[in-house]
């Protein structure tokens, strides 16, 4: 079993559309969507839930008062540094704010009337689902929860145990944009990182800090450039970087509407028409990605 993850330096490269369309070509993937903070993957694919994992993600702790032995001394406001605590004007007492709270347990420690406790964080969950192409992992973070990358790991960890047991050939991650938490908890220990990588200055400068950080994690890295004709001499120059940092190319997809019409329909580019340009160089690519793996 092989785990590729498609990533881009930057949002908005089509990083998800070649996602989609690699899960359909594969014919046997758990399909992962790691962009737990803003995920898109289900749009293309249309998971239908098969069951919610049995137990919410908890990640850290948060504060909460009982308001019984709360003596309202006020002690536990000026140590939460995170300004999580306030009065309650409702009764002198104190209150804690859960989208504030890092759960330290600088205010267990000062409060002498035992009146606060950290209890587990819930910050999401995570889900199991079939869709028209196997089974999909994915996630939903809370509003204001920071620990996506934790919540990446649950989801693949799932993902790999399904993949086990059934027997399955790949798992296709589609990954979060940057380089923050969340994308190294796609990279860990993949096989592959794909970089879509669309031809402007910032497109190609975010990729190269993705791929840096590929190396750093020992994680093969393939390109592939999308809407190369749109910039071809910025695209020429990802061809060169690519040979002078011996990253195999794995194809160039032209600017094409297909992308934006697929979506529409909630289809993969390759369902929605094969024989357009880009349905061609992602069946090509596709092809590419098994042959370095093999
Ligand atoms: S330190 Fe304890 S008793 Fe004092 S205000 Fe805070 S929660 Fe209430
Ligand atoms: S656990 Fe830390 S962050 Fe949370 S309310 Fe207490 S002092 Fe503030």
């Amino acid at each position: 079993m092989k785990q590729i993850a498609v990533i881009s330096g930057k949002g908005g490269t089509g990083k998800t559309s070649v996602t989609a369309a690699f899960i359909q070509l594969a014919k046997s993937a758990v399909a992962v969507d790691c962009d737990v903070d803003a995920s898109n993957l289900h749009l293309l694919i249309s998971p239908i839930t098969a069951r919610k994992l049995p137990a919410p993600f908890i990640s850290g702790y948060d504060a909460i008062v009982d308001k019984t032995r709360c003596i309202s001394c006020g002690k536990c406001i000026p140590v939460c540094v995170f300004e999580a605590i306030s009065r309650d004007d409702t009764d002198n007492k104190v209150k804690t704010n859960h989208l504030l709270c890092e759960g330290c347990g600088a205010c267990v420690t000062v409060c002498h009337a035992n009146a606060i406790k950290l209890i587990n964080k819930q910050v999401g969950e995570s889900y199991i689902s079939n869709t028209r192409f196997g089974v999909m992992a994915h996630a939903r973070l809370n509003a204001g929860e920071g620990s996506s990358g934790k919540l990446v790991s649950e989801i693949r960890k799932q993902a790999s145990e399904i993949a086990k047991s059934e027997g399955i050939d790949f798992i296709i991650l589609d990954g979060p944009p940057g380089t923050g938490c969340p994308v190294i908890a796609t990279l860990t220990g993949t096989d592959l990182a794909v970089v879509v990588i669309e031809p402007s200055v910032s497109g190609i400068h975010d990729a190269k800090r993705v791929i840096a950080l590929c190396r750093h994690f020992k994680v093969g890295v393939a390109a592939l450039i999308n809407k190369y004709d749109v910039n071809p001499s910025l695209s020429e120059a990802i061809e060169k970087f690519a040979a002078r940092e011996n990253i195999r190319l794995i194809g160039k997809i032209a600017y094409d509407r297909i992308f934006v019409e697929s979506m529409k329909k909630r289809m993969t580019a390759v369902e929605f028409d094969k024989n357009s340009k880009a349905a061609i160089s992602l069946v090509a690519a596709w092809e590419d990605v098994k042959k370095s793996l093999a």
